[in-house]
């Protein structure tokens, strides 16, 4: 019954998702000027810089988070906005599920259907939501109700965060590199500064690179982040050839004896050049001028763009060894399921995430606040 129903539902799904094909869409449409039009606002690049400024630059803190802002220490109020913001998504497994099972209903092939859709409206993923939906079905007696239900999924998607959650790396090296990646509007200027505040408020020297040097726009703003954080910057022109401000910036750390370098990196590029080899060669310019960096490679995903974050991850990961995932904007998305998805379906820890555009909203990734904060 509910097994068979699993196994054909498995041979219908991989017919009807071929992923080969969600991954060139997804290269194809951030190599290309059109990506433009899918961005948030704050991310055009024709001119309106003062606009963009302020609408990319939020205030620097909230009111209450003072003290707690930008420091390794998990503030109380996190959990909060983490909790508010995945709300959308808790509807789906929370209320939805409860919904299900109204009028005395037990668990059955119609049933599991509709979880199976809830799951995967949360974002969960197609692959994800097949293995929950076999652990389920296979003891369909032992449940008999929604919280019944619920916890199972809980232990599971709990299970599954820790498996592939790392320990965030120790910092040996001094400078530590992190090079900052990720396709156009996904957070990487805002995450910079956020690691910026967070890293200067435990006493390290930052550096900041301003490597993005396709519009002036991002200069600026990145100018703002570092002064707010307190860190310094290093920057050329606009237009200029980023492995070579990538370069200086290097030069700079080890003069300055700095802790920290934050490499700001584009999401796409003037010319139609291809990104992923600017990004190699910024890569390559790093190591040759300090070997062993850059010692991260974090990538930047954007909560909101559920399944296609994933597409994303392999084909960055492919040109770049990503070593680490920071996953923005979890706040107000109903897709809070593609955290669960990225650490199943791949293989690259999630060490960030953010629920906002202020400093203090970006911690590291903790799967039990995240699943307390889901169910
Ligand atoms: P970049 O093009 O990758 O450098 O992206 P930006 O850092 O410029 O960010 C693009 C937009 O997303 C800006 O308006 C940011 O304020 C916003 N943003 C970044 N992180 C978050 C987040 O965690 N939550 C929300 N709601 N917005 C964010
Ligand atoms: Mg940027």
């Amino acid at each position: 019954m509910a097994l068979n129903w699993f196994k054909k539902k498995k041979h219908k799904q991989e017919e009807k998702m071929p992923s080969d094909q969600k991954i060139d869409e997804a290269s194809e449409a951030f190599e290309t000027e059109d990506v433009a039009d899918t961005l948030p606002p704050g991310n055009n690049d024709d001119g309106k810089h003062q606009k963009l400024e302020n609408e990319t630059l939020p205030p620097p803190h909230t009111n209450d988070q003072e003290t707690d802002q930008a420091t390794s220490k998990k503030p109380s109020g996190f959990f909060k906005r983490l909790k508010g913001g995945l709300s959308k998504t808790r509807k789906l497994l929370s209320t939805d599920i409860n919904e299900l099972f109204a009028g005395n209903r037990k668990i059955d092939d119609e049933l599991l259907e509709e979880l199976e859709e809830l799951l995967i409206t949360s974002d969960i993923g197609v692959q994800t939501t097949m293995d929950l939906i076999q652990s389920i079905s296979i003891k369909p007696s032992e449940i008999s109700g929604p919280d019944q239900l619920k916890n199972i999924l809980r232990e599971k998607i709990q299970e599954l965060l820790n498996a592939t959650t790392k320990p965030s790396q120790e910092i040996v090296a001094k400078p530590h590199v992190i090079m900052v990646i990720g396709v156009n509007g996904v957070g990487k200027t805002t995450t910079i500064g956020k690691l910026a505040a967070r890293f200067s408020s435990s006493g390290k020297k930052v550096i900041i690179v301003a490597a993005d040097t396709f519009r002036a726009a991002a200069i600026e703003q990145l100018m703002i982040w570092a002064d707010r954080a307190g860190a310094d910057i290093i920057k050329h022109k606009e237009m200029s050839d980023p492995a070579a401000v990538a370069y200086d910036g290097i030069q700079a750390a080890v003069a300055r004896d700095a802790d920290i370098v934050l490499v700001d990196t584009a999401g796409r590029l003037h010319t139609r050049k291809n990104l992923m080899e600017e990004l190699k060669k910024i890569k390559r310019t790093i190591s040759k001028k300090l070997p062993g960096a850059p010692h991260e490679i974090l990538l930047i995903l954007d909560a909101t763009t559920g399944q296609n974050a994933l597409s994303q991850a392999e084909s960055f990961n492919d040109a770049l060894d990503v070593t680490g995932i920071a996953l923005t904007k979890l706040d107000g998305t109903a897709k809070g399921g593609i955290v669960v998805s990225i650490c199943n379906a791949l293989e690259i820890p999630l060490n960030y995430i953010g629920v906002g555009e202020k400093i203090e909203d970006l911690q590291e990734f903790d799967p039990t606040e995240f699943v307390n904060a889901l169910f």
